[in-house]
């Protein structure tokens, strides 16, 4: 589902270049649930960036579905993040000025959904995540854990394949870590392939597989027993 062969990407700045890949490689299958591990400034989000198609690299290949992502237009890359893909970041990115329903559906509404049917299914997709009862609240009225909740929430609602989390933990104290991990493990088992960014050892012991970066090359790559909440 995932192919990465010898992904390289630089950042330039002015006439100096900062080499953040140096030659990724990484398969990751459909169904999976993988973190991506490493200090801060190792390349984690680069890379998340570039596998979710927000980010360009400098060479090697991704396929993405069998897919080339290189030769995507610019239409088919925005088919590929609004249908296949979902989206999570550590600071929630929520619309401040709509409430959680409205947050929830929006991925819908630039898929020109009638607004009665994708606030029905945000409803739904809020109950799914156990906050149909603040449908009607703003972000600022949520705790952390919930906003990300909400997140999550309108990340799977228009049905992705695979979902990238960035740090979606990096805001929370432990308990709401683990229970929003917690749902990431059950969207994970209705066959979502998920992939996570962290830092912190135990949240990537709640996925299948850790992957390890340091100074931008994957050092280790370990399936293990996942730690279910
Ligand atoms: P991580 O998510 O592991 O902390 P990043 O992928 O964000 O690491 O960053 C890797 C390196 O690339 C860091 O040194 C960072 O400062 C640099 N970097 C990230 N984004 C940019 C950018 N847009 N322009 C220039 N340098 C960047
Ligand atoms: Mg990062």
């Amino acid at each position: 589902m995932i192919q990465l062969t010898d992904i390289h990407k630089s950042y330039k700045t002015g006439n100096s270049s900062l080499h953040v890949l140096k030659g990724i490689s990484l398969h990751i299958k459909k169904g999976e649930m993988v973190s991506i591990m490493g200090s801060s400034g190792s390349g984690k989000s680069t890379l998340l960036n570039i596998l979710g198609i927000l980010d360009s690299y400098d060479s090697g290949s991704y396929f993405l579905n069998s897919q080339a992502v290189v030769k995507m237009s610019e239409k088919k890359a925005a088919w590929f993040r609004n249908n296949y893909l979902g989206f999570v970041f550590q600071s929630f990115n929520l619309i401040s000025f709509k409430n959680a329903m409205e947050n929830v559906a929006l991925p819908l509404y630039y898929q020109k959904v009638s607004r009665k049917k994708r606030n029905a299914l945000a409803m739904e997709y809020l109950e799914k995540v156990g906050l149909a009862d603040w449908a009607h609240h703003l972000p600022s009225e949520l705790s952390g854990g919930q906003k990300q909740r909400i997140a999550l929430a309108r990340a799977i609602i228009s049905e992705p394949k695979v979902i990238f989390a960035d740090e979606p933990t990096g805001a929370l104290d432990s308990t709401t870590s683990f229970e929003v991990m917690k749902l990431m493990q059950e969207v994970n088992k209705l066959g979502i392939t998920v992939v996570i960014v962290t830092h912190e050892q135990d949240i990537a012991e709640m996925t299948d597989r850790i992957i390890r970066l340091k100074d931008g090359l994957i050092v280790e790559d370990i399936m293990q027993k996942k730690v279910m909440a």
